[in-house]
């Protein structure tokens, strides 16, 4: 079938829907699903020239699938970079960046809120293969300066934060990155193409979970890593064809689909995720609500400038309450009475997630690293979805108008 080619300078909105579709000989409407583990070559010849790179074709689906291939360009599209490569999870897209990026001898510093298997990867298992992370302050650039060394090779930054949504400040990362020659990675896993494309504000490299929002039903687990030829499709790449981190064809299909909803769903999630964080702040047993659309947030303006005016599906509120002890059973309280959210860890989901973080994400840190981080025993984390917001309000309200 001839393909009608799209124009140029299509809008976000078109290429979500439209950009990397490859039909098939059956001129199939959506998105073909390439369920395969390898290609059948028409000849040795041909064969011989696929495998040695001297002619374009699919071979083998751990070195290319052309449904994989979907996901990478409309991803890449959607976040301005030149390319991306999907991985098999958001872990082993941070896995793939690290063993590509770093060497022994190097050094990173990043955010001491990151994603909690983040912090273990870099701040334990890396350390086996001679790479020493400095963990500092998110929201204080100053920081992130001083613990910047002549090894530096890294600085790893994710805005906004899990459970606290505190902001890393992406442009001057990246100027103070780049005055040094050092590279910046984003995680952008939270917030989407659609809050904020970090290669815009000048990262290097833009990493994904794409399980998370990108997904945003809750299927299937799926990462990226976006950025540049040279170094996504030359180095990330030809690493990606020894190393096997490759995202299934099934997964890549699912997180496609995805991202044709994904404008809408974070546009909807974030405006509920507001007028929730609205309301909970007037509530009287709430202490303080965490949310960047919030003229109360201290990083209130910065959001509102990176985040393309919206402050995202996730917010978090403390619970009052006396000690320490009945702040926790006040907030177990809050989310046991819940009947519409579900009680799980998962979060940019279209069903609104409510978490206890210092029980479960953050369980395994010691009081003191806790209070530290500031995720007190009365923190609840929502990740709000689609449903109806009156249905929330009245869901959160069964637990805190009934605290003791
Ligand atoms: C979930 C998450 C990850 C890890 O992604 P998986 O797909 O679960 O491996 C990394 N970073 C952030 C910010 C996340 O929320």
């Amino acid at each position: 079938m001839t393909e009608r080619r799209l124009p140029e300078g299509l809008r976000p909105e078109t290429l979500a829907v439209r950009e990397a579709v490859a039909r098939s000989q059956w001129g199939e409407h959506s998105e073909a699903l390439y369920l395969t583990s390898s290609f059948v070559q028409s000849d040795s010849e041909s064969a011989a020239r696929r495998f040695a790179n001297e002619e374009p074709g699919y071979t083998y689906t751990r070195s290319a699938n052309p449904t994989v291939a979907s996901f990478e360009r409309r991803l890449a599209a959607l976040e301005g970079t030149e390319c991306a490569v999907a991985t098999s999870t958001g872990m082993s897209a941070i896995l793939l960046m690290a063993l590509t990026v770093l060497q022994s001898g190097d050094h990173v510093v990043a955010s001491q809120s990151m994603f909690g298997s983040t912090l273990k990867l870099l701040g334990s298992e890396m350390t086996r293969f001679g790479v020493e992370t400095t963990f500092v302050s998110q929201t204080d650039v100053q920081a992130w300066k001083d613990a910047i060394r002549p090894n530096t090779r890294l600085l790893f930054a994710e805005t906004p934060t899990n459970p606290l949504t505190d902001l890393c400040d992406i442009a001057a990362l990246a100027a103070l990155a780049h005055e040094r020659g050092i590279l910046l990675a984003v995680d952008n896993s939270f917030s989407s193409p659609v809050l904020q494309r970090p290669a815009q504000l000048g990262a290097d490299i833009v990493v994904y979970s794409g399980t998370k929002i990108l997904e945003g039903q809750g299927r299937v687990m799926a990462g990226a890593v976006c950025g540049t030829e040279a170094l996504v499709d030359k180095v990330m790449g030809t690493f990606m064809r020894s190393a096997g981190l490759n995202l299934s064809p099934f997964n890549a299909w699912v997180v496609l689909k995805g991202l044709e909803t994904l404008a809408l769903r974070v546009r909807a999630q974030s405006a509920a995720a507001l007028e929730l964080a609205q309301w909970l702040q007037q509530h009287p047993r709430v202490a303080r609500v965490h949310y960047p659309g919030l003229a109360s947030h201290p990083q209130h303006a910065l959001a509102m400038r990176q985040q393309s005016g919206m402050g995202g599906a996730v917010v978090a509120f403390d619970v009052a309450g006396g000690d320490a002890a009945e702040r926790r059973a006040n907030a177990f309280h809050v989310i046991d009475r819940t009947r519409v959210c579900s009680i799980t860890a998962n979060l940019g989901d279209v069903k609104t997630t409510i978490t206890h973080p210092a029980s479960t994400s953050h369980g395994r840190l010691s009081e003191e690293q806790r209070q530290a981080a500031g995720i007190g025993q009365g923190l609840v984390r929502l990740s709000v979805g689609l449903e109806h917001i009156e249905d929330l309000k009245a869901d959160l309200a069964r637990g805190l108008d009934t605290l003791a």
